[in-house]
């Protein structure tokens, strides 16, 4: 995956988190403060902003202007989270200028401990990290098997939506939705739900790429 992959995959992701926008705000709105959809709507926008002004060299450099872009932009809990984590990536790829998948689950790993370092979250504390941990160990699986992109995607999709849908019966154990102990059973964390998009927004790009034909 070149420069160019990784800026569609962030205008996937933005495209995707405004379509989502009002899910997201309704499952914050359930166990947190209703503005999840708002915080990443205006977050990725943003990032489409940057990254059409100043277009990076690099894989690793989009992606750090990705997460610089979302710290400095969107408030709460998720903004530095998902900004340290799309950080970390940029920092993990360093200056190749093409990203096998292999090197893209190792990213993703490195994302996933800055997520850890910063926020404390474990696995089953309703979280982000409850889709991205499995997505990237189905991503790291499909890349280990030497299999194409596209179903190394599909796989990480389908671990991330696993891994979300699996949040509804937590209670959660770290940020906000944490305030409301055993209540916060019997909803979707909306972190999760975004991460969902974030990792789907992979295989929209791929198939950008490449479209099919016949
Ligand atoms: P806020 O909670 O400040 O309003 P958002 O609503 O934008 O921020 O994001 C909430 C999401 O952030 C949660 O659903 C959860 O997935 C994620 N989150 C919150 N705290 C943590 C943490 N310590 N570690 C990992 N993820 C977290
Ligand atoms: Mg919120």
């Amino acid at each position: 995956m070149d420069t160019r992959f990784f800026v569609t995959w962030m205008e996937e992701i933005t495209t995707a988190v405004h379509a989502g926008r009002d899910r997201l705000t309704r499952l914050d709105a359930a166990i947190g403060d209703a503005d999840h959809g708002a915080n990443l709507d205006r977050g990725f926008t943003a990032v489409a902003e940057a990254l059409a002004a100043r277009p990076p060299g690099t894989p690793g450099a989009v992606l750090v202007l990705a997460g610089t872009t979302l710290i400095r932009k969107v408030g709460g809990a998720s903004g530095p989270l998902y900004g340290t984590a799309f950080r970390e990536m940029g920092r993990a790829l360093g200056e190749a200028p093409d990203v096998p998948v292999a090197a893209l689950a190792s990213a993703l790993e490195a994302g996933l401990a800055g997520v850890r370092r910063l926020g404390g979250a474990e696995d089953g504390d309703k979280t982000m990290v409850d889709a991205l941990a499995p997505a990237i160990r189905a991503l790291a699986r499909c890349a280990g098997e030497g299999g194409e992109p596209e179903e190394a995607f599909a796989a990480a999709a389908a671990a991330a939506e696993e891994g979300a849908k699996a949040t509804v019966p937590l209670v959660a154990r770290k940020g906000r939705a944490s305030y409301l102990g055993p209540r916060s059973a019997g909803h979707e964390d909306p972190g999760a739900a975004s991460t969902v998009l974030i990792v789907g927004a992979l295989g929209t790009a791929a198939a950008r790429r490449r479209p099919r034909t016949g």
